[in-house]
């Protein structure tokens, strides 16, 4: 298997991919091909089987010892369920829970098997240096990153998040961070200032080769990596095979997927399975307030020049959603020209999918909540379904509703569950309780457990106890700074 770039004629081996992250011409790497998945062959399997024969089809440079090793580091008990992704069955909908891994969100799930892929493939591309991994977080990604490169020789990773605008789980799971190649600061300012000044960091000539001159280079965890998105698609094809196991679904019915969209690469995962033969009739893509994915998917416009909004779902609040280069690439029949000149549009704010290709927008439904209504899905499902879900969950489930009062249509419909209830408890307990009083989030996670009954997870009840590691703060002109004190480059 190659790897082309989405602008230009660009072809890497895999190992090249998730070592560059992104290709020299700016595009995203994407596959020469889907291969094709044989339903009967991974009937049975288990979680880690079914990541082997997914991954297997795509990291072709890695011996099977290699990618066997990064799947066993990477799906083991740091999951508390030992299915890994397990499938809640309510009725007509399953809620596929992906905030089993050790920080409680979806990104653990493609983050604990990135770094050892990382590893393999800086090694077979002869990478020399130690790795340094630079991330500006605005708040799952970070501890996500930040646990799944602890301990790993040969890496440091430094996280970078803003002091205004993580939530106080966000900012204790971080700061309690244990590791010897570690390193968390608070930045002056918000997600937008973060990002901006690792961004500069990161494209400073200069200062790379002053790096790679004390033995370093930097990489970056991003969700546009193929490491991060390919080990996505793994777990659509596990709640299929679920379905059909549980009796639910019979072989080959068709069903839909309903998932909180962000950056686009959850989404994307899930377009990718149904490529490689998953029988999925619809996707639903499901914004917050802040709904450009929407517009773009009823007129074919995309358009940023709008207010951003600050939701009760932060991990989706994002206006370029970088994976959908991914999927213009595909639908426009890997027209690298086409990409190119929508891109170069976007940096202006705006670009407009020809006419020809808006046909193929049908394949998604979309639609966003509120705040109000994202608080209401909350309590209606604890009511009316006895399970407790958490914003962003919750957002797709709205979403997922008003499909199937608009279309009757009532296939089963997998929910994408993207985060424990628990990591956003502020807004879970205010929705369920209408209690906005109580601040400290550790008090009300008791609360939350005590109100429902759903047991308060491990990761949270542990924040009590663990010590305060990472006090280092910055301005947010103070980056360069922060990085030559950790990386001792002046010494
Ligand atoms: C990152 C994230 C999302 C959005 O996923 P994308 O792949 O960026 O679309 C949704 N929910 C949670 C909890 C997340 O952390």
């Amino acid at each position: 298997m190659k790897f082309k770039s989405t602008r230009s004629n660009i072809l890497v081996e895999p190992s090249e991919a998730l070592v560059k992250g992104i290709a020299d011409d700016g595009g995203l790497f994407v596959p020469m091909e889907f291969p094709e998945v044989d339903l009967e062959e991974i009937l049975k399997m288990n979680y880690k089987q079914l990541a082997f024969y997914i991954l297997k089809k795509y990291f072709t440079d890695f011996f099977d010892e290699e990618l066997l090793h990064c799947i066993n580091n990477a799906y083991d008990d740091k999951f508390d369920s030992p299915l890994i992704a397990p499938l809640v069955e309510k009725g007509k909908v399953s809620f596929l829970e992906l905030f089993h891994g050790r920080t409680l969100a979806f990104k653990d799930m493609a983050l604990s098997i990135f770094p050892h892929l990382l590893k393999v493939a800086s090694e077979k591309t002869g990478v020399r240096e130690e790795i340094v991994i630079l991330t500006a977080t605005s708040g799952d990604t970070g501890k996500a990153a930040l646990e799944a490169f602890k301990d790993v020789k040969g890496v440091k990773i430094i996280v970078f998040y803003p002091k205004e605008g993580v939530s106080q789980v966000q900012r204790l799971q971080m700061v309690t961070q244990e590791g010897k190649n570690t390193y968390v600061v608070a930045i002056e300012g918000n997600f937008d200032d973060a990002q901006r000044a690792v961004k500069e960091v990161f494209n400073d000539r200069g200062f790379n080769r002053v790096l790679k001159e004390k033995g370093y280079i930097f990489s970056s965890a991003n969700s546009i990596n193929i490491g991060r998105l390919f080990p996505q698609i793994v777990y659509y094809f596990y709640a299929y095979i679920t379905l059909i196991r549980n009796g639910s679904i019979q072989k080959g019915e068709g069903i839909n997927a309903a998932v909180p969209t962000g950056n686009f690469g959850n989404i994307l995962a899930a377009y990718y399975a149904k490529k490689m033969g998953l029988k999925i009739n619809r996707l639903i893509c499901a914004s917050n307030q802040n709904n450009v994915l929407y517009d773009f998917i009823k007129t074919g416009v995309y358009d940023v020049r709008r207010k951003f909004y600050t939701t009760v779902s932060p991990s989706m609040d994002i206006l370029v959603s970088s994976n959908l280069e991914r999927y213009l690439y595909d639908i426009c029949g890997n027209d690298e020209e086409l990409v190119c000149r929508l891109m170069n549009e976007l940096k202006s704010g705006k670009y407009e999918l020809p006419e020809k290709y808006k046909d193929e927008l049908k394949l998604f439904y979309a639609g966003y909540a509120s705040d109000e209504d994202t608080k209401k899905e909350i309590r209606t499902v604890l009511n009316e379904l006895d399970y407790l879900i958490d914003p962003h969950t919750a957002v797709a489930y709205h979403v997922y509703k008003n499909y199937e009062e608009e279309t009757r249509d009532d296939s089963r419909t997998v929910i994408v569950s993207t985060a424990s209830p628990y990591k956003f408890v502020k807004t879970v307990y205010e929705a369920l309780t209408n209690n906005n009083e109580e601040k400290d989030e550790l008090t009300l996670a008791d609360n939350l457990g005590k109100f429902t009954g759903y047991e308060v997870p491990k990761a949270i009840r542990e924040l009590k106890e663990k010590n305060i590691i990472h006090t280092r703060t910055c301005s947010r002109d103070g980056v360069y700074r922060a990085i030559e004190d950790i990386l001792n480059l002046k010494g």
